[in-house]
């Protein structure tokens, strides 16, 4: 479902308005379906210095049952069959010269990229290279990709991985969430992989069977989709609110067959009710999601200290003791994940937003600090970091700072609940190994804080 603006942009009439007022067209979204095909289209995939990923890349497509079409046919003239996906494997890159090779494969490429098609680039991360030189080629990668997001239109997108040696096992499952529609609203980022013991493979429809999933904040909003997304996928989840909101709760909860527990996770004795659910009706968790979040807005000068004191007790405490509870309280499954819910805010910083954007900050730290120590469990944690997202706080909003604000980003238009749950759930799948401490921005590629 596409706002109205999108839908109005593409229809007869708005198309031709558009173009004569020169207004943005953007693309409505090929997202997920369940049983629907990873690419609409066949892929080319190229390289750029050793390319040492190529053959792990081309058995990820063909797994999907993608045709991987060679670069000597993608190099034709642009009226040949239109590309789903255009694949760059660059690593091995060990300096500027060998980039001209990216560009000799990416240019004619990207011009018979389809809508909503996409394009992947691989790479080795730039903070393990060996001469600068090296550092240069890699890092330009980043450059590369974010501009390429900047120029696509019609839905596309461009996201890069970075894969040190060791971490190639990890490259499957964000190869695939980058190239599906589950990353429709995920554009211009970069995912660095960590070497981990990855699984050989999971359900392609049902990637959280019989994991117990922790959905905080879940009676509404994003977190309700979540809870949504977690179901379908094949998660049992416990839908965590507070008790004011027990009835829409329990409405989440009974739609999607899982368990409603009324708890304000601020409540001193939140982490430890919690623990105890989890141990007696599951005997562990494999999936925790901090969602939960407040605002509170004031500019600094006028903020009291019973709104900054909220929104950090909510936003960051919370997440930090029961993150703590859990590990103490050893209930967290063998290759457990936690998913926590940041915002662009916390990045680009926010008019008004000081208590907001400081705790949201305070997340992308807490899991970059803990993510060598869940390694070590053979677990992971990462956050999401959410932009302009169409729910009924952003429907509330004066039309024109709602419309400025939905299309301030590559994709122009703003994000769907869904598609921050949609990362959310990749991010929680057993072969999201690899990804961890990582923050994933969900934001068309905002230009806020880019
Ligand atoms: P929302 O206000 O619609 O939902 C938040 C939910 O959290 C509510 O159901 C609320 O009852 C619950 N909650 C609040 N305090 C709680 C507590 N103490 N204990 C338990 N539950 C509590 O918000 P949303 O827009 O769905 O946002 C969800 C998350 O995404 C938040 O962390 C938010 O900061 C973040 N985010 C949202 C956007 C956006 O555009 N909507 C953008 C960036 C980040």
């Amino acid at each position: 479902m596409a706002d109205w603006y999108t839908n109005f942009a593409n229809s007869g009439v708005g198309t031709t308005l558009t173009k004569q007022l020169g207004l943005p067209r953007p693309g409505v979204l090929r997202r997920y379906e369940p049983g629907g095909p990873l690419l609409d289209g066949p892929a080319v995939v190229g390289s750029a210095g050793q390319g040492r990923l190529r053959d792990t890349v081309t058995a990820v497509l063909r797994d999907a049952g993608v045709t991987v079409l060679s670069p000597v046919v993608a190099d034709g003239d642009a009226a040949g069959e239109k590309l789903g996906a255009v694949v760059l494997d660059a690593t091995g890159v060990s300096g500027p010269a060998d980039l001209a090779a990216a560009h000799d494969f990416l240019a004619p490429a990207i011009k018979r990229l389809r809508s909503n098609g996409r394009v992947v680039i691989l790479t080795d991360p730039p903070a393990e290279a060996e001469s600068p030189a090296q550092a240069a080629a890699r890092q330009a990668v980043d450059g590369l990709t974010r501009s390429i997001g900047k120029e696509l239109r019609d839905g596309s997108t461009a996201n890069a991985i970075y894969v040190p040696e060791g971490a190639e096992a990890g490259v499957a499952g964000p190869l695939a969430f980058f190239l599906s529609g589950r990353s429709a609203y995920v554009d211009g980022q970069g995912v660095t992989l960590s070497a981990a013991d990855v699984p050989a493979g999971q359900d392609a429809e049902k990637p959280l069977a019989g994991k117990v999933a922790v959905v905080t904040g879940a009676a509404r909003g994003i977190g309700a989709s979540i809870a949504d997304v977690m179901a379908r996928d094949g998660a049992h989840v416990v839908a965590v609110d507070i008790p004011a909101a027990g009835d829409s709760l329990a409405a989440v909860a009974n739609r999607i067959g899982g368990t409603a527990l009324q708890l304000d996770i601020t409540a001193p004795d939140a982490a430890q009710r919690l623990v105890e659910h989890l141990r007696e009706r599951h005997g562990g968790v494999d999936v925790i999601v901090h969602n939960a979040g407040i605002t509170r807005d004031k500019l600094l000068v006028n903020m009291d200290a019973a709104r900054w004191n909220s929104v950090m007790a909510v936003n960051l405490q919370a997440q930090l003791d029961i993150t703590q509870a859990l590990l103490d309280g050893d209930v967290l499954n063998p290759g457990a994940r936690v998913v926590c819910v940041s915002s662009q805010s916390g990045i680009a910083g926010n008019r008004g937003q000081t208590n907001y954007a400081a705790s949201k900050a305070g997340v992308i730290g807490m899991v970059r600090a803990w993510a060598p120590a869940f390694a070590e469990r053979g677990a992971t944690i990462n956050a999401v970091a959410p932009g302009f997202i169409v729910t009924e706080m952003t429907a509330k909003m004066p039309f024109g700072t709602r419309e400025v604000g939905a299309r301030l980003n590559s994709l122009q238009q703003g994000g769907l609940p869904v598609d921050v749950a949609e990362t959310i759930a990749w991010l929680s799948q057993p072969t999201s190994a690899g990804v961890n401490g990582q923050t994933v921005r969900v934001c068309g590629q905002s230009l806020l804080g880019a």
